[in-house]
This record gives C-alpha cells, sequence and structure tokens, in this order.
C-alpha cells in the first residue's frame, strides 16, 4: 500500500500548531490529525486514557509504541469512515511525531512532504499563551506553570531532535508570533505548492 502523504506541523507548546492545524483542515485536500485531541478523545476511565492523564498531567510525553498504535489506528478509522483518501489527501500532522523514535516508526508508512516549524524565541510569551488556553479549555497539562515548565524541557531534550531527521530542504521556519491570519497566509505560500505539485485536486 502506498505510504500516506503528510506535511508535518512542528513547534515548542504554545506555538500554536492547534489555531493552524484547525485553520488549514479547512483547505481542501488536507486532513488534520493532532494526537493530543485523539488522547483528550479517550474515556478517561479506560485503560489509555489513564495513562494519558499520568503523563500529560506531569507534562511528560506519553510512551512511542502507544502513541504510534493510536495514531495509526485513528487514521485507519477516519478512512474507513470516509473521513479523508490515503491516495489523495494530505494529512496535517500536528503534534506527531513528537520523538525520533516515533518519526523512526512512521518512516515506512507516512512520506513527509514538508515541515512547517513555527518558532517563536520568546518562551514567555508563548507560557502566556498557554495559561489563556487552560482557563478556556481546562486543560491539565497547562494549569500549573511548573507543568508548563517541563513540557518546554521536554520539547528541548525529545522533541527538537526530530527536525534533525528529517533533510533541511523540507523545512520551513515560520515566526509564530502575528495574528492567527498572518501566521496562516505564510504557512499557505509553503503548503500551497506541495499541494499543487502533488497534484492533489478535489475538484478534479
Ligand atoms: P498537545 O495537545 O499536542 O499539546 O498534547 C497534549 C499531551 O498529549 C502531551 O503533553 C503528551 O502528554 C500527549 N501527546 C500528544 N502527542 C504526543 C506524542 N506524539 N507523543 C507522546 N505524547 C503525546
Amino acid at each position: 500500500m502506498s505510504p500516506y502523504k503528510a506535511i508535518l506541523l512542528f513547534g515548542a507548546p504554545g506555538t500554536g500548531k492547534g489555531t493552524q492545524g484547525a485553520l488549514l483542515a479547512q483547505v481542501p485536500g488536507l486532513h488534520h490529525v493532532a494526537t493530543g485531541d485523539l488522547f483528550r478523545a479517550l474515556d478517561k476511565q479506560s485503560d489509555l486514557g489513564k495513562e494519558f492523564t499520568n503523563y500529560s498531567s506531569r507534562g511528560e510525553l506519553v510512551p512511542d509504541r502507544l502513541t504510534v498504535e493510536l495514531f495509526l489506528q485513528s487514521l485507519v478509522q477516519r478512512a474507513l469512515e470516509g473521513k479523508f483518501q490515503r491516495g489523495r489527501d494530505i494529512l496535517v500532522l500536528d503534534g506527531i511525531p513528537r520523538t525520533v523514535e516515533q518519526a523512526v516508526a512512521l518512516d515506512p508508512l507516512v512520506q513527509v512532504l514538508g515541515i512547517i516549524h513555527l518558532t517563536c524565541a520568546d518562551q514567555e510569551a508563548m507560557v502566556h499563551r498557554m495559561r489563556q488556553r487552560a482557563l478556556k479549555q481546562g486543560r491539565p497539562d497547562d494549569a500549573d506553570e511548573s507543568v508548563i515548565r517541563r513540557r518546554f524541557e521536554v520539547y528541548r531534550l525529545e522533541s527538537q531532535p526530530v527536525l534533525h531527521h528529517y533533510p533541511t530542504n523540507r523545512i520551513h521556519d515560520v515566526s509564530a508570533l502575528g495574528s492567527p491570519a498572518g501566521v496562516l497566509a505564510k504557512i499557505m505560500e509553503i503548503v500551497a505548492p506541495i499541494l499543487d505539485s502533488n497534484s492533489v485536486n478535489p475538484l478534479a
């Protein structure tokens, strides 16, 4: 079977991956998948739901095997439900791969066409965004400042090295600062040519 085609949304916590992912989900030919959303949708009393709460409430990542399994199951389920077509649509992956081990596990299955790296040198601006989000969404991993700080550390230690796993010419740095529309415009300059060169034309 042909691999899934994907664009990765990459960046530290609070850089707006979820916001941009939701906007990109409206673009024909793209299908947004956020692993954080998959975990949050689990029954909190299920074994995996309990594992998720245990790790995320401490700002830690869920173990790779559980994460990759949940992600791949969700792709199969979404395709079965007709939400996306494997050969036609491009996945926008928000929150996976988040470790080099996950990137290696996905290599045979997912063809990474481009990586949007949302950057922000001002960590305090991102901490502020996350605290605002915690108030609105009641997320356990954003509620406590020490957990937020741990998430940044985990990002630096475990997720940033993922960027070295891919060829540099596939990585596009985009400043996360500014309005969602402004950031989206910069992302679309990268995404539109990828859609064109993969001859994805949902109207055809
Ligand atoms: P997010 O909404 O992307 O910030 O994810 C919320 C939490 O879900 C993270 O802090 C992790 O505990 C867990 N999570 C999401 N994606 C992954 C992943 N790819 N690998 C491990 N844990 C993840």
